[in-house]
């Protein structure tokens, strides 16, 4: 199946109510640990109909097996000791209690391939993995060993790749690395983050992505977005070094934000996953709002490498709300489809396409 602007959301949708305590990050489990393992499951085949019952074309596990999309994988690694919580400042803008590094970290087993086999069998759709970038998990823990920021990604992206792997074997389409931290330390990511983020990805044959956004829609964030003045141009300290990088796929945040679009030119070449949903607001977006923000990023990036998608994860909002939204993401899209194929059906555009400009449609 050939899509034209596929569409696909960054990670995260809320949980059941039965299962973790609704808008909450680290939300504690509501379940027994003898449950456990199947209620996440469960959890997992509601978030996959509510994104095909949209019109999601890719779709994930929305999350549902994690509480954090960083420190849940940290948890689950040796040399990482999470009784001892300390507290630290996360990306300047937030405290929490965070797990702590005692010893050389390894990957005694893996992380969530399991439950990446769960979802393959549940769906014939693409479907899209995401793990926390090795930036973006140094800054979410404390480290009392190697001492060292760079040092300690290196350790971590090779634990990366070998999960990223296992993940690919268990049949994931693209594997998505989030990186919010890319957003904050500019310097680090420029002289060893994204070399990181390649190292984890190293051998893959399946598509890689990396998502950096102005995170979740929670009070820190917001109020931090508020300082950063009337244009965001943060993207623009690290895309030409990204644009040269090997990652095939950049998931950005675009509606609502201050990013000024024209900066999408500077990764020409890459696919990208355009946010044109805002996390940070209960409000619906109409399906022209989504339109509008898709048509304002096809001016930078080509039809065939755009795929339509939230700023970030959903975890935090009403259940009702995220699915409201889902569907907004989808008609939107629709609007945009109709607008570039002329009423044409997709494998007829495609031909078109491939006809009088030689390019063929990629996406799944
Ligand atoms: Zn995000």
């Amino acid at each position: 199946m050939k899509t034209l602007l596929p569409t696909s959301i960054a990670g995260s949708l809320p949980k059941p109510a039965w299962l973790a305590q609704t808008e909450t990050l680290w939300s504690p489990w509501k379940l027994p640990d003898d449950i456990l393992q199947e209620g996440k499951h469960d959890a997992l085949l509601v978030s996959l109909h509510a994104q095909e019952h949209a019109g999601i074309n890719i779709v994930c596990d929305g999350e549902q097996s994690r509480q954090h999309f960083v420190t849940t994988f940290i948890e689950n690694l040796r040399g990482v000791d999470f009784e001892k919580r300390k507290t630290v400042r996360i990306r300047n803008r937030y405290d929490a209690d965070v797990p702590v590094i005692v010893s050389e970290v390894s990957r005694d087993k893996p992380v969530f391939v399991e439950d990446a086999k769960f979802l393959r069998k549940q769906t014939k759709q693409p479907i899209k993995w995401a793990l926390p970038g090795p930036m973006t998990m140094i800054d979410t823990l404390y480290d009392d060993y190697y001492k060292s920021r760079e040092a300690l990604a290196w350790e971590f992206a090779k634990i990366l790749n070998e999960e990223a792997k296992e993940l690919e074997a268990a049949g994931v389409d693209i594997i998505q690395f989030d990186e919010p931290a890319f957003n904050v330390f500019f310097d680090d990511v420029n002289d060893w983050g994204i070399a990181a983020l390649e190292r984890a990805t190293q051998g893959l044959k399946c598509e890689t992505a990396v998502h950096i956004c102005y995170g979740y829609g929670i009070k820190a964030n917001t109020d931090w977005k508020k300082s950063l003045g009337s244009e965001w141009r943060q993207y623009e300290a690290i895309f030409p070094k990204l644009q040269q990088s090997s990652i095939d796929i950049i998931s950005l945040e675009c509606h609502n934000s201050r990013v000024p679009i024209e900066l999408l030119a500077l990764i020409k070449g890459k696919k990208i996953m355009v946010g044109a949903i805002d996390v940070a607001t209960h409000e619906i977006e109409t399906p022209q709002e989504v339109a509008a923000t898709l048509r304002n990023a096809l001016k930078y990036v080509d039809a065939n490498k755009l795929i339509p998608c939230t700023n970030c994860g959903m975890a935090p909002l009403p259940r009702r709300v995220a699915n409201a939204k889902l569907e907004a993401l989808v008609a939107g899209t629709e609007i945009v489809r109709k607008e570039l194929t002329g009423g044409l059906n997709t494998e007829a555009y495609a031909n078109q396409r491939r006809t009088t400009d030689n390019e063929s449609l990629s996406i799944t």
